[in-house]
C-alpha cells in the first residue's frame, strides 16, 4: 500500500480525526472553494504496493528462515511451546492479560511477509518505524506499482521471528511498527502479530485499502494510526480495482472507513488520483462524500508510471497528451 519512492519524498502531515474546523454543507463547500483547497496535494503516492526485492535494501533484514518448530523457554510466567506443523494448535498459557490459544494457521509465525524494512521515516508521518510488507492483494489497481507483491498463493520471504528479532535490538529507537502490503489485513495472523507487537510496547500503523472490513474489526483496538486509501467514488471503485461486482470493493473500503472513523483512530486518508479514471468532478465528489463522513483533510497524491503495465503507462500517455 505504500510506494518505494516515498523514501525520497517529505513526510506528509498526520491527518484526519484530528483534522481542522468544521464546515459547512458539501453544496456550500464546493462554492466556496475548489476541492484543491479542501484536498491536500501531494507530490508522490504512497498508496501503491512497493517493490520488495531484497535485493534492493540493505535495510531489510532478512535472516534464513528458521525451522517453525520451536520452544520459548520460560519468560516472565511460564513456557510457550509452539510444535511443528500448521494444523496443530499453539497453547499460550495465561500471562499478563489473558489465555489465549493461536493456531499456528492464524499466529503470527503464519504471516507471509515479503519484505521488511528495518527504518522507515515516511510510512508514518513524523515516526520512526520499522515496515512489514505482507503479500498479497483482492485488488489489481490500474496503477498498482508492483504486480510481484500481489499474488496471494506467494510464500513469504522473511519470517515473523526475523520482525521479532529486530524489535528486540530497537527498544527506544523504534516507535512503532507500520504494517503494509499488498493488503495487509488480508491475512489472519495480523491479529496475533499486532497483539506481540503492542505487547512489547511499540506502536502499531496500518496501511489499508479496507478490503477486508471483518478483518479490521478486531485489529482497530491495537492500532494507532491508519493510512487509509480510497481509491474512488463509489460508482468508480471498480474502474480502479477491477475486480468484483460493480459496488463490492467500494462496499468493503467505506464500510471499513466508517469502522476506523468511529473508532476514533487517527488516520489519514489519501487517494492516489488516477486520469484515466477520475475527473476534477470525481475528486470533488470523493473529498465532499468523505468530508460528510467526517474526515477533515483528504491527502491527493500523483499517480506514478514506475513500476505500472506497459497498457497502463500507454493509457496516461493518452489522457496526458
Ligand atoms: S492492487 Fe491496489 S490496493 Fe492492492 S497493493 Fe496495488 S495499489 Fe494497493
Amino acid at each position: 500500500m505504500t510506494d518505494p519512492a516515498a523514501a525520497a519524498t517529505p513526510s506528509v502531515p498526520p491527518t484526519g480525526a484530528q483534522g481542522g474546523a468544521l464546515a459547512p454543507s458539501a453544496s456550500q463547500r464546493r462554492d466556496a472553494a475548489p476541492a484543491a483547497v479542501r484536498a491536500t496535494a501531494v507530490g508522490a503516492p504512497q498508496d501503491e504496493a512497493r517493490v520488495v526485492s531484497l535485493a534492493q535494501d540493505e535495510a531489510r533484514v532478512v535472516p534464513p528462515r528458521q525451522d517453525e518448530a520451536r520452544v520459548v523457554p520460560p519468560g516472565q510466567d511460564e513456557a510457550r511451546v509452539v510444535p511443528p506443523g500448521q494444523d496443530e494448535a499453539r497453547v499460550v498459557p495465561p500471562g499478563q492479560d489473558e489465555a489465549r490459544v493461536v493456531s499456528l494457521a492464524q499466529g503470527a509465525d503464519s504471516l507471509a511477509i515479503a519484505g521488511l524494512v528495518a527504518l522507515s521515516t515516511v510510512d508514518w508521518p513524523g515516526k520512526l518505524v520499522a515496515t512489514v510488507f505482507l503479500q498479497g492483494c483482492p485488488w489489481r489497481c490500474t496503477y498498482c506499482h508492483n504486480a510481484g507483491i500481489l499474488d496471494t498463493r506467494t510464500p513469504g520471504a522473511v519470517p515473523w521471528s526475523a520482525v521479532r528479532t529486530l524489535l528486540a535490538k530497537r527498544h527506544g529507537l523504534l516507535d512503532g511498527v507500520v504494517f503494509s502490503g499488498g493488503e495487509p489485513t488480508r491475512q489472519v495472523g495480523l491479529l496475533d502479530a499486532v497483539r506481540q507487537v503492542k505487547g512489547e510496547g511499540f506502536m502499531v500503523g496500518l496501511h489499508t485499502g479496507g478490503a477486508y472490513p471483518a478483518r479490521l474489526a478486531p485489529l482497530l483496538p491495537y492500532v494507532d494510526w491508519i493510512g487509509f486509501d480510497v481509491k474512488a467514488p463509489a460508482h468508480l471503485y471498480r474502474a480502479i480495482t477491477r475486480v468484483g461486482g460493480e459496488t463490492t470493493t467500494a462496499d468493503r473500503a467505506f464500510e471499513s472507513l466508517r469502522m476506523v472513523l468511529d473508532a476514533g483512530i487517527d488516520v489519514q486518508v489519501r487517494t492516489t488520483v488516477d486520469p484515466t479514471v477520475l475527473t476534477d468532478d470525481d475528486v470533488h465528489e470523493l473529498t465532499d462524500t468523505l468530508f460528510d463522513m467526517g474526515v477533515r483533510e483528504h491527502v491527493l497524491q500523483q499517480v506514478r508510471t514506475e513500476g505500472t503495465t506497459p497498457e497502463y503507462r500507454a493509457a496516461l500517455a493518452a489522457v496526458r497528451a
